[in-house]
């Protein structure tokens, strides 16, 4: 089998709000043509002209090929020759970033083609499944222009959750940082009367997580709170400091009282290697697409197991990469959750109309996929609809 053609669309939602933090509101989509009429789709979290740029840039000297030109002629089934290939000739601009986003794009939509072409779900060609079903989290973005809309929206969410039939939920509780809720600020220890809401809202027999999204600007700042919230019985903490402050993220894995979490923009194993050995993290967090697709977040799910730590991907896009995530989940022994709300609770309109997908959430649970490849099919009319470029 011989790759024929790529293609790539940028899609946006129209009601497109620049002040929110959702990334959810746009998309780049891959497309992978071979010349046995087969094709694979995948997608990216990143700026989405940027990864477009990446793959669809000429060649302009050995070091700074094209990444469609690279890979034209080539067989879809040698992923890991090609992400050397596609890592290496693309190194003077690449190795990092935007480049290793789109790299995880094509790479998904390779194993897709695999299992479409063996009749397989990708799972299976990861290795097998290490479960019989995989756990989602419900990831719950609260509303509200003041501090008390905002955790009055919160408990309700995670009601909602847990009614819904959902064991674990993860709290967005972010009043301050980079990626405050639409420029609101609160004090921490309004954070720890919110997260305690939660806590009493579902009782004990529910799992929860708290995302304070790189708020603390030092290891001290953030363990002079969390401390405070060991009886809150936290499954982890994500993202409290910058994510380059691999040393205050070593202080935090020795001294906080829950795991910590982080790594959703992490790209390659390298940075991931970071954070395992230099970070000492408990949970390392790989988004499929932007740790540049199912060959390289295996290899974190590989570096995290041999050194005794949890894997819980970041996901936060449409039904591809989520299909992406779990065909990863089913093949990862030490993957106990992913990250997932059903389309219906979406706010995304990329979320719920972009993919027909298989996936089903049933009692708290979501069965095996069975369809071959990642088990989704692009719905035609949303391509049509949202796509600009
Ligand atoms: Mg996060």
């Amino acid at each position: 089998m011989k790759i024929t053609d790529i293609e790539c669309f940028v899609l946006v939602a129209p009601d497109l709000r620049k002040d929110a933090t959702s990334s959810s509101q746009d998309d780049i989509v891959v497309l992978v043509h071979t010349d046995e009429g087969i094709t694979g789709i995948g997608e990216t979290d990143t700026g989405p002209w940027l990864a477009k740029a990446a793959i669809e840039s000429p060649s302009s000297h050995t070091m700074a090929l094209g990444m469609k030109d690279l890979l034209i002629g080539q067989d879809p089934f040698d992923t890991s020759t090609l992400w050397e290939k596609m890592y290496t000739y693309t190194c003077m601009s690449g190795r990092r970033g935007a480049v290793i986003c789109a790299i995880g794009a094509i790479d998904m939509a390779l194993w897709d083609i695999k299992g479409k072409a063996l009749g397989l779900p990708c799972y299976k060609l990861l290795g097998g499944a290490h479960k019989e079903y995989i756990v989602p989290y419900a990831s719950l973005q609260p509303y509200g222009s003041t501090v008390d809309e905002y955790r009055d929206s919160l408990v309700d969410w995670v009601h909602r959750a847990k009614e819904y039939g959902y064991t674990a939920a993860k709290l967005e509780c972010t009043l301050g940082g980079p990626y405050k809720h639409s420029g609101l600020e609160g004090t921490d220890e309004q954070m720890t009367e919110i997260i305690t809401a939660c806590r009493e809202a579902v009782g004990t027999d529910f799992t929860l997580m708290v995302d304070v999204q790189y708020l603390w600007s030092d290891a001290k700042s953030a363990l002079r709170t969390i401390r405070h919230w060991e009886h809150l019985d936290l499954y982890f903490l994500e993202t409290p400091l910058q994510i380059d402050n691999l040393e205050g993220y070593a202080t935090l894995a020795r001294e906080s009282p829950m795991r910590i979490a982080a790594g959703e923009w992490q790209n390659t194993r390298f940075e991931f290697l970071d954070l395992l050995d230099k970070g000492l993290l408990d949970v390392a967090q790989p988004d499929i697409g932007r740790v540049g697709g199912l060959t390289e977040a295996m290899r974190v799910c590989h570096m995290a197991q041999d050194r005794g730590r949890l894997i819980v991907p970041h996901c936060w896009k449409t039904g591809i990469g989520i299909a992406a995530s779990a065909h990863m989940a089913a093949a990862v022994p030490n993957c106990p959750y992913i990250e997932f709300l059903p389309a219906e609770m979406c706010d995304s309109v990329l979320r719920r109309e972009l993919v027909i997908d298989e996936l089903q959430f049933v009692d708290g649970k979501i069965p095996l996929p069975k369809k071959p490849g990642l088990g989704i099919e692009l719905n035609p009319e949303a391509v049509e609809k949202y796509r600009v470029e």
